[in-house]
């Protein structure tokens, strides 16, 4: 029986979620879809509306130097985070450069190792930090799955045990990036840097870029 068929075009920015009334046990599939501004303003055309403000919002996320260096030019593919911030969402995100730095960042292996890889052995007097935008959007990235530290990878692969006998010590983890301390390793790809940082305000957790950022990160970047 089908009363009204109605066809979205556009990409699923998270994976439907299903549930089931409480009563009648019906199924109710929950999904957001986003579209182009291109298909936004056609179907606003069409509907005899005039176009408006772009339907993707872009999700970001701040990150504090040098870890947002080590993102988009490191090669950092976990954020380490005590809670699954991404919760559903799998896709691109902003990477925003807070305004604020961990300096205790500069001393961790990894980070000096990325550094050593683009010749800079003194970490704290590098351009790669001491240039290193803050407060403004410096690239994108893809969130591409999220697991806990005991758990497995959205590729399949396990990640590891902490060793709880042993403060301090764990078992080889997801990636080198990855924290055995925090509870969430949110898995990253594909980053790319912006040619020019653009400014803007961070926020916790996974925030919407204020349109005009946005479309100032989108003319540079095609995602
Ligand atoms: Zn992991």
């Amino acid at each position: 029986m089908l009363e009204n068929a109605v066809v979205l075009v556009g990409n699923l920015t998270a994976d439907p979620e299903l549930r089931f009334t409480r009563q009648a046990s019906l199924p109710v599939a929950s999904f957001t879809v986003a579209v182009t501004e291109r298909r936004a303003a056609l179907a606003g055309r069409r509907a005899g509306r005039r176009r408006r403000s772009p339907a993707v919002l872009m999700r970001a996320l701040t990150i504090r130097q040098p870890w947002a260096w080590a993102v988009i030019c490191g090669g950092k593919d976990v954020e380490n985070r005590a809670a699954n911030f991404p919760a559903g969402y799998r896709g691109w995100v902003a990477v925003h450069a807070g305004l604020k730095d961990d300096l205790s960042g500069l001393s961790h292996p990894a980070v000096v190792a990325a550094l050593r890889k683009v010749g800079v052995i003194d970490s704290r007097e590098s351009a790669c930090f001491s240039a290193a935008p803050r407060g403004a959007v410096v690239g994108a990235a893809r969130v591409v799955g999220a697991h806990l530290i005991t758990g497995e990878l959205a590729d399949g692969r396990q990640c590891s045990q902490s060793v709880p006998e042993v403060v301090g010590a764990y078992r080889a983890r997801c990636s080198p990036w990855a924290d055995p301390f925090s509870v969430w390793h949110v898995e990253l790809a594909d980053a790319v840097a912006l040619p020019v940082p653009v400014p803007c305000r961070g926020q916790l957790g996974l925030w919407t870029l204020p349109p005009d950022v946005e479309a100032q990160v989108r003319e540079q970047v095609k995602l």
